[in-house]
């Protein structure tokens, strides 16, 4: 998928999986919380495009992750493609091909995601706000950059960082640490496993085993295959995929905040009828 889908996706999955751990579980979380929460997933759901540095066609995957923070994100991103080229190399198996560029590697694994939810929630609860304003500044600008594609091209990367920078304020000045923390290690984490989920229908693969060898191979792609996958960028990504991810993402809201609402309003009528 390209880079809009994979930052809607990953929203999308934070805002459902909100409403069922609400309705099923009882987990209510505050306003804040929720927004926090789906941005920061939004951006993990770009996370493993980082290792997919300038060099690519432009409007791919990769190409919106790394143009987020300008060169300097472009620099990282072929930083990252050199370390996960590094580990594919060195735990190749026989039948794993030689390779010469790290997309689609380590970033594309379920340790990596594992690794950088834990990382996220260790470095928030070891260096606390200061750490919560840098990790939320790095990932909502992700967010930006994939849900509002064509606002983000337009106002270019200093506006795109300004308002990061922003967001990230604020969450540290206001996001509880007790659950608000492990929470955001939660959300990076479950951001990149849906990456990989976008990544397996559009049958590029992914090496979703790793590192489990399964034949000679670790670093097995796996992915649907080709009749059925959905094309990168095609009407089925670009406008059934979209639209479904956005009405799923606005029921889960409606889901989310309804209730209390209506509630809210009934108290009022009630005091209301009783005052007179
Ligand atoms: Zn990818």
């Amino acid at each position: 998928m390209m880079g809009p889908s994979h930052a809607l996706s990953g929203a999308t999955a934070w805002l459902a999986g909100t409403w069922a751990l609400d309705h099923f579980a009882g987990y209510e979380q505050s306003p804040l919380a929720i927004a926090v929460g789906t941005l920061v997933c939004a951006g993990g759901a770009l996370l493993p495009d980082l290792d997919l540095s300038g060099k690519v066609t432009r409007n791919q995957g990769g190409a919106t992750v790394a143009r987020t923070f300008g060169v300097f994100s472009l620099f990282a991103a072929e930083v990252i493609e050199k370390i996960s080229l590094g580990i594919y190399t060195a735990t190749r198996l026989s039948r794993d091909p030689r390779r010469t560029n790290g997309h689609r590697t380590f970033t594309h694994t379920l340790p990596f995601a594992a690794l950088v939810g834990w990382g996220t929630t260790w470095l928030s609860g070891h260096y606390g706000k200061w750490a919560v304003v840098g990790i939320v500044f790095f990932m909502a600008g992700l967010a930006l950059r994939g849900l509002f594609d064509k606002w983000a091209e337009r106002a270019g990367w200093v506006i795109v960082t300004i308002c990061s920078a922003v967001i990230a304020m604020f969450t540290a000045a206001n996001l509880p640490g007790d659950r608000g923390y492990p929470m955001l290690g939660f959300a990076v984490a479950v951001g990149c496993v849906v990456h990989l989920l976008g990544d397996i229908i559009t049958s590029a693969g992914v090496p979703i085993l790793w590192p489990i060898p399964t034949g000679r191979r670790l670093w097995r792609m796996v992915g649907v295959p080709n009749s059925m996958a959905v094309r990168v960028g095609g009407k089925v990504e670009t406008v059934v995929l979209r639209t479904a991810f956005v009405v799923i993402s606005l029921l889960a809201i409606a889901g989310i905040f309804a209730p209390g609402l209506l509630q809210h309003i009934e108290l009022q009528a009630w005091a209301d009828n009783s005052g007179r």
